[in-house]
């Protein structure tokens, strides 16, 4: 427990409540996400403040509902066009394809960064006229990495950690940004900067090192002295709430769901992979290292099914709208080579399913094909863990995931290589059970560690001390 019980701000962009509307009535539902599975029970444990973007629909809902929330959301308004240079121009065009290591894939415009800054500041605004001078300030991740320093500027004394969801890339790419040292020195702000992996937490300190020539780094203790501050660099991986889930995978309801699942797939041995649509996480490859497998071994069409759930994301940017173009028509066109009669190889579901169904085909699946060419952590790799409750299934998981670092006995591939990652495929589907087995329990194990409540609890109370 912690000791002095300071009040908490969690700064996100997105916030923790969305209103649904149904029947002419709206209610309030929470988002989904590990982030707020995490820091929802800790506010209304706490109490403090949940500093988000809105748009005014949820104080309505409030009003007009008569519900209450445990604890205080403030709400910050961007005018459409900061709001659109902010998120999309530089967060998701910019940030998002540096921070993962996939440069050519960035699209760059100056002025947009002013969206950034005005972004960034309208956040600081709003937590500094509904917050106090003692408030634990936790901000997450790259939407607002100028705003540790806004705050520092305006409240000298207080605490402030800011957590990185995503990779931090080496210091090579990261300079491609140009507001590079900017956005370093705004993150210097913090006391407190937390990462998945040991490796994004040592990049990170070489990009101080390269780029922000007045500070000390120290790469052992994980420090940064600026002036008379000295911050710290923690390596805290996020989890998922593993109660919750263990609970809900053992539901009657999600049991009958699974046997559905595979009865649907005629028994076949069903190969599970779950993604936004995005580009890190190496859909087509995926897709291309199965056909490998049909290709290859005759039987397999009988044998296997992959059940692909890709759930909608940035649908309007056109580099989104051109993978999905390019999944759906390598979809078809594998479907189309390698179905027979009432067996179709690949079942794709373009939808976002609600955690029980998702469970259900986790609980389903004999291999889970978990394969980003980038990824911050990948709580899908920790959920399909969990869900084993009855032990067995295979995990057949990218080097390049941050839960690489923590999953060793998953098999691990490269997954810009179509060839060994059918091969990898291939040695899952091998794999004697016995052996299965015993890896699934060093998994568990290691997810078991990884408990999303700990890991919140953890982090605050290094923020505290
Ligand atoms: N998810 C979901 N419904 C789906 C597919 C995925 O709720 O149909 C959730 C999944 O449970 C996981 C999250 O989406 O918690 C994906 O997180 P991950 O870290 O794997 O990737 P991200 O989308 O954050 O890049």
């Amino acid at each position: 427990m912690p000791r002095a019980r300071r009040r908490l701000v969690v700064v996100s962009n997105r916030g923790p409540y969305r209103v649904q509307s149904s029947g002419g009535r709206r209610r309030l539902v929470r988002a989904a996400g590990g982030l707020v599975a995490a820091l929802d029970p800790v506010l209304r444990g706490r109490g403090g403040v949940w500093v988000s973007t809105g748009d005014g629909e949820l104080g309505e809902a409030l009003e007009e509902g008569g519900e209450s929330l445990p604890y205080e959301i403030a709400q910050v308004r961007l005018p459409r066009a900061v709001r659109e240079g902010f998120y999309e121009g530089v967060s998701n065009a910019m940030l998002w394809p540096i921070l993962h290591s996939m440069p050519a894939t960035v699209r760059m415009s100056g002025p947009a960064f002013d969206t950034y800054e005005s972004a960034n500041r309208a956040f600081c605004d709003a937590l500094l006229s509904s917050t106090r001078a003692g408030d634990l300030i936790w901000i997450h991740d790259f939407h607002l990495m100028l705003m540790p320093a806004m705050v520092r500027q305006q409240r000298p004394k207080a605490r402030i950690g800011w957590f990185c969801h995503i990779p931090w890339p080496s210091s090579d790419i990261f300079r491609i940004l140009p507001w590079r040292r900017w956005l370093l020195e705004g993150l210097l702000g913090a006391d407190l900067l937390g990462f998945h992996t040991d490796a994004y937490a040592q990049n990170f300190l070489r990009c101080v090192v390269d780029l922000v020539p007045d500070s000390q780094v120290d790469f052992s203790r994980m420090t940064v002295r600026c002036g008379r501050r000295t911050l710290r660099v923690v390596v805290a991986p996020i989890g998922v709430p593993l109660d919750a889930i263990q609970t809900m995978a053992a539901d009657p309801q999600v049991s009958a769901d699974m046997e559905r699942i595979q009865k649907t797939v005629d028994h076949r041995r069903i190969i599970l992979g779950v993604d936004r649509l995005d580009y890190t996480k190496g859909i087509p490859q995926r897709l291309l290292a199965f056909e490998q497998l049909l290709r290859s071994d005759r039987s397999a069409r009988n044998r296997y099914v992959l059940v692909q759930i890709m759930v909608p994301s940035r649908t309007d940017v056109k580099a989104y709208a051109d993978l999905k173009t390019n999944i759906d028509q390598l979809v078809g066109d594998i479907n189309g080579r390698y179905a027979s009669a009432g067996r179709i190889p690949i079942q794709y579901f373009y939808r976002n399913l609600p955690p029980a169904q998702l469970y259900a085909h986790y609980r389903a699946a004999d291999v889970a094909l978990v394969t980003p060419l980038r990824d911050g952590m990948n709580l899908v790799a920790l959920e399909y863990v969990a869900c084993r409750i009855h032990g067995g299934g295979v995990l057949v998981l990218s080097e390049f995931a941050g839960a690489a670092q923590y999953l060793q006995s998953a098999l691990q591939v490269n997954p810009y290589d179509t060839h060994a990652l059918a091969q990898s495929l291939k040695t899952a589907l091998a794999m004697p059970q016995d052996k299965a087995r015993a890896r699934m329990n060093e998994l568990r194990a290691e997810v078991h560690k990884l408990d999303v409540h700990r890991w919140a609890d953890d982090y605050l109370e290094q923020l505290e001390r």
